[in-house]
């Protein structure tokens, strides 16, 4: 029986290789998500989406490795300086369809100059004003989040319900399946989604527990790449490794993945049950 490839890379950075985002074209990789991390890349994805409006899907937020130069720690300094915010606005404005991303939370990654873990206040204050930005604009959201399980319980059971997104994908996720478990008995849990890379999820051998458990209805594929090359391959290997795991086929595991894909970046919560 021959197979119909149909890869919707939920996550990835290809512009960040600009000479070549010519192969976009190329890529068997029908549909890309491409992330803005800060405000000087927003207008790369933005231009990406407008013109490959049936392939790019764009999402635009600050990442937490860049939280410290845009987020205030202390109230006194009040918020107007906050320029990127009124500039995600208009982003968020100009493209209806476009989602609140790449944003979170990392207790790991360095900055290069200092050669220290980034500091989670200016992260968590930078994470608030984008959720509230995409509850207010209706947007799912890509969330980043290493070794921070419980500031994320935490966060996702203050804010409830009526304070998040009407989705929330959980990109390259790499936490345990205990946290899998606890984040599903959220009241936000039917809003959480899954996303799955072989550059970070699957590099763990521990990441067959929880992929068993997620809901096949809230599994998601991404790539992570930072430049066209290896894409194909990047969505290849994650739909083989996670077809084995789940015991479901090749097709099986794209039409899946791609039905997911497909209803999470319909944009707002029109959607939701
Ligand atoms: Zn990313």
């Amino acid at each position: 029986m021959s197979i119909t490839e149909k890869y919707f890379d939920v996550h990835c950075h290809i512009h960040d290789a600009p000479e070549k985002l010519c192969a976009l074209k190329d890529l068997t990789t029908q549909r890309l998500a491409l992330m803005g991390t800060r405000p000087e890349d927003w207008s790369v994805v933005a231009c990406q989406a407008q013109a490959h409006p049936d392939r790019v899907c764009s999402a635009f937020g600050i990442h937490p490795w860049y939280a410290h130069l845009y987020a205030f720690s202390t109230a006194s300094e009040g918020k107007e300086g906050l320029g990127w915010e009124k500039e995600l606005r208009a982003y968020l404005e100009d493209h209806p369809k476009a989602i609140v991303g790449e944003i979170g939370m990392d207790k790991v990654a360095k900055d290069p100059e200092t050669g220290q873990v980034y500091a989670m206040s200016p992260q968590l204050a930078l994470l608030h004003t984008q959720l509230d930005l995409a509850v207010e604009y209706d947007r799912p959201i890509s969330l980043h989040c290493v070794r921070a399980s419980e500031e994320l319980m935490r966060l996702l059971r203050d804010r409830g319900p009526s304070r998040l997104p009407p989705r929330i994908m959980l990109h390259s996720f790499s936490l345990s399946s205990e946290t899998l478990r606890a984040l599903l008995k959220l009241p936000c849990g039917p809003r959480l989604y899954w996303s799955i890379s072989c550059v970070v999820s699957l590099r763990s051998p521990k990441a067959a527990r929880w992929i068993e458990m997620v809901p096949r209805d809230r599994l998601l594929l991404e790539s992570d790449l930072h430049s066209t090359d290896g894409v194909d391959d990047a969505m290849h290997r994650v739909v083989e490794q996670v077809a084995e795991i789940r015991g479901w086929s090749t097709q099986e595991t794209m039409n899946i993945a791609w039905e997911n894909s497909q209803l999470f970046f319909t944009v707002g919560s029109e959607v939701e049950g």
